[in-house]
């Protein structure tokens, strides 16, 4: 049988009177790339926001390795070994695309042995060093952030979300916004990284995803409309009419 990492159980959001996710149960499986798709509104934003953290569900049960998460705070999800990494670029326009990593290795060292004095500065940075190349970035460490293009600041901050160690890594519809080159390098970015680590994203253009997850689960009103392989997804009629047109 294989191992589920993360469980969802009847994961209700309601905003004010509206109810954006209504009683999604699902696991996700340990080491497969999975995907969360559906249209616009469908709750999948709602959904990640849930199972990463960024705010309670207004109710059902959510198991990390087999540890009742529900409740947790967000620095919590992180230090238990789940990252994510938002639909909105979240790194330091400023500094350098190699101190931005360092910054966030460094984070995760200091959360871990608050009363180790110092830091190895140079083990932080080869760290830093190999997270960048990890992520295709190697070799573009001094150039600061806010020069990077598109694409590549979307990979600086999926380099900070690894610093972290993290066993399921979320993304959030990674390939927003990019040219079609870029979109090809972050799927091929994904696929390396799913090979070592539970990999679950957030996508809306479903044909993105068919070619490269294992399992994907359709949202749609805020409820679970379907979930399997990209073959059970392809044949599923209800999929179907609810993308006819996209
Ligand atoms: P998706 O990511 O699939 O496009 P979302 O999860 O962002 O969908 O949104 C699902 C629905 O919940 C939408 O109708 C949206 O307007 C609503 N919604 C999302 N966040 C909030 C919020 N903070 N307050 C009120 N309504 C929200
Ligand atoms: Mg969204």
């Amino acid at each position: 049988m294989t191992e589920l990492i993360l469980e969802a159980e009847g994961l209700t959001k309601r905003f004010g009177g509206f109810t954006a996710l209504k009683d999604v149960s699902v696991g996700f499986e340990r080491n497969c790339l999975t995907a969360i798709i559906g249209p616009n509104g469908a709750g999948k934003s709602t959904f990640f926001n849930v199972i990463s953290g960024a705010f309670p569900p207004t109710s059902g049960r959510m198991r990390f390795e087999g540890r009742d998460i529900t409740g947790l705070k967000q620095h919590e999800f992180a230090r238990m070994g789940i990252a994510k990494s938002f639909q909105i670029t979240n790194i330091f326009p400023h500094l350098s695309a190699l101190e931005n990593v360092r910054v966030a290795v460094q984070a995760m060292h200091s959360r871990f042995d608050l009363w180790r004095p110092r830091e190895n500065l140079t083990g932080l940075i080869d760290q830093a060093h190999a997270l960048l190349a990890l992520v295709g970035l190697g070799g573009h460490g001094p150039r600061l952030a806010r020069d990077m293009a598109h694409g590549e600041q979307r990979a600086l901050e999926i380099a900070m979300a690894l610093a972290c160690e993290p066993r399921l890594l979320l993304l959030d519809e990674p390939t927003a916004g990019m040219s079609p080159e870029e979109t090809k390098g972050m799927m091929e970015l994904i696929q390396r990284l799913a090979g070592e680590r539970t990999v679950v994203l957030v996508e809306h253009k479903m044909k993105l995803v068919m070619g490269i997850c294992q399992r994907l689960i359709v949202l749609h009103h805020g409820e679970l409309l379907a979930q399997g392989t990209p073959d059970d997804i392809r044949a599923n009629d209800e999929v179907r009419r609810v993308y006819l047109g996209q």
